[in-house]
C-alpha cells in the first residue's frame, strides 16, 4: 500500500503544550535522525579531497536538498548514502546503526537520476513492477501497488505503453513512480527534473512537494539550482569546494545567509564593497559609512562587502537621511507585481538592483538620481 498509514511515520507532532513541561518522549523518536554521516570524508585519487568534512542528520518525513555549484560534492554525497561509492573515512548511520558497509540493494532506498534509465523494451507497467519483482511480491499484489503507483504520478492508463511513446517529463514520472512502489523509507534523486523544459522542470517542482507532503517519507534532493531549492525543500544544505556552507530551513537560508557564498549563490543581492570600520559599520571608498550587521566576525580594517536583498532596498524620495547612497536610475522593468529598479551608485561602477511595489504616484525614470536607504538590520556584512 502507498497510503500515507501504511508508510513510516513522518516527524513527530510539532505542537507545543500549552504549559511549560515538555511531554516525555523516547530518545528513540526524537533525537534519533534517519540519517547521520558522521565525520565522512571521500578522496576518489587518494590526494584531493572531494567530501572534505561531512557531518549531517537527515530528519525522518523532510525533504532536504543538498544544493550547490558543478563539482562540489553533491553527487558523491548522494552516492555515498545510496551505497554506490564508500567513504574515504567517517560512519554513515541509519537509524543510529551504521551502514557505511551494506550493499545499496540492501538499503532498500528509492531512487531517481537525471538520465532516469526506463528499461525501453518493458513497458511503463512493467517498469514500475520492476522493484516488486525483485521483491518477489506476488503477481496481484504487484498489478495493485504499480496501478496505485501510476494513479499517484498521474498516468493511470498508460501502463501499457513503451517509454518511447511518453513526453520525457511522462518517463521522469514513471522513474518517480518506479522509486516509490515498494515503500521506501527514504528517496533519493540527483538532478531528476534537469532534463526537462522550463516549465515542465516548475510544473514536477509543485507535483513533488505536493507528494512528498502526501507520503510522508523523507526525500534527499540534489540540485544545482537555488529558485528549485527553495520551491521544494523543507531544508537546504548549500555544499561549496566538498564543504557544507549552511544548513537551514529556506526562509532562514534566503534571510540569514551565514556567509559571503551563500548570499551570493541564493537569490540577487546589491553588493557594496568597503573597509570594516567598527563592529557595526564599513567605510565606502568615498568614505561614507555603512551600517550594517557583522555577519561572520569581520575584523576592523579588513576588506569586507555588504549585501542587501532587492526588496529590502527602500527608494526614498530626495536628501540623504541614515544609511543612504545615492544612485542613478538606468532602467526600470515593469513585472506586472512589481517594478525593478536597474541603478548604478555614486561610485559610478557598483550596480544595485531595487524591487519596488507597485504604488500610486509616478514611479523613477531612467536617467533621475534617487536616494537608497539600507536598513541596518537587512544590510549584511561579510568577511571575504
Ligand atoms: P556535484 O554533484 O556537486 O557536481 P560530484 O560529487 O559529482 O559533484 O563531484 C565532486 C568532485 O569529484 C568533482 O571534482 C568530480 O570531478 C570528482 N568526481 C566525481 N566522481 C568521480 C569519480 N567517479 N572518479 C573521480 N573523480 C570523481
Ligand atoms: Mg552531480
Amino acid at each position: 500500500m502507498l497510503a500515507p498509514s501504511s508508510l513510516p511515520s513522518p516527524l513527530p507532532s510539532t505542537a507545543a503544550p500549552s504549559f511549560d513541561v515538555r511531554p516525555v518522549v523516547s530518545s528513540r523518536t526524537v533525537a534519533t535522525p534517519l540519517v547521520s554521516f558522521q565525520g565522512v570524508q571521500k578522496t576518489y585519487d587518494g590526494v584531493h579531497l572531494v567530501v572534505r568534512q561531512l557531518d549531517l542528520d537527515i530528519q525522518r518525513g523532510e525533504f532536504l536538498t543538498l544544493l550547490g555549484p558543478s563539482g562540489s560534492g553533491k553527487t558523491t554525497t548522494l552516492m555515498m548514502l545510496a551505497g554506490f561509492e564508500s567513504p574515504t573515512s567517517g560512519e554513515i548511520l541509519l537509524d543510529g546503526k551504521p551502514i557505511t558497509r551494506t550493499p545499496p540493494h540492501k538499503r532498500q532506498f528509492g531512487m531517481v537520476f537525471q538520465n532516469y534509465a526506463l528499461f525501453p523494451h518493458l513497458t511503463v507497467g512493467q517498469n514500475v513492477a520492476y522493484p516488486l519483482t525483485v521483491r518477489k511480491v506476488t503477481k496481484d499484489e504487484q498489478a495493485r501497488r504499480v496501478a496505485k503507483a501510476l494513479a499517484m504520478v498521474r498516468l493511470t492508463g498508460m501502463g501499457e505503453r513503451l517509454p518511447s511513446q511518453l513526453s520525457g517529463g511522462q518517463q521522469q514520472r514513471v522513474a518517480l513512480a518506479r522509486a516509490l512502489v515498494f515503500e521506501p523509507q527514504l528517496v533519493l534523486m540527483d538532478e531528476p527534473l534537469g532534463a526537462l523544459d522550463k516549465q515542465l522542470r516548475e510544473h514536477m517542482q509543485i507535483e513533488l512537494k505536493e507528494l512528498h507532503r502526501q507520503l510522508g517519507v523523507t526525500f534527499v534532493f540534489v540540485t544545482h539550482d537555488q529558485g528549485e531549492a527553495l520551491t521544494m525543500s523543507d531544508r537546504v544544505a548549500v555544499f561549496n569546494d566538498g564543504v557544507i556552507q549552511q544548513l537551514a530551513a529556506v526562509d532562514d537560508m534566503y534571510e540569514r545567509p551565514s556567509n559571503r557564498f551563500v548570499a551570493g549563490f541564493i537569490g540577487d543581492s546589491t553588493v557594496v564593497t568597503g573597509t570594516l570600520e567598527s563592529g557595526d559599520a564599513m567605510r565606502l571608498p568615498d568614505g561614507r559609512l555603512l551600517a550594517g550587521v557583522n555577519v561572520n566576525g569581520a575584523k576592523i580594517g579588513s576588506a569586507v562587502e555588504a549585501c542587501v536583498r532587492p526588496e529590502r532596498i527602500l527608494v526614498r524620495p530626495g536628501g540623504s537621511g541614515g544609511n543612504t547612497l545615492q544612485a542613478r536610475v538606468d532602467g526600470v522593468i515593469y513585472h506586472g507585481d512589481h517594478l525593478r529598479l536597474l541603478c548604478t551608485l555614486g561610485d559610478g561602477r557598483t550596480g544595485a538592483s531595487v524591487k519596488l511595489p507597485l504604488a500610486d504616484g509616478v514611479p523613477p525614470q531612467a536617467g533621475q538620481t534617487v536616494t537608497l536607504e539600507f536598513p541596518p538590520a537587512l544590510t549584511r556584512i561579510y568577511s571575504l
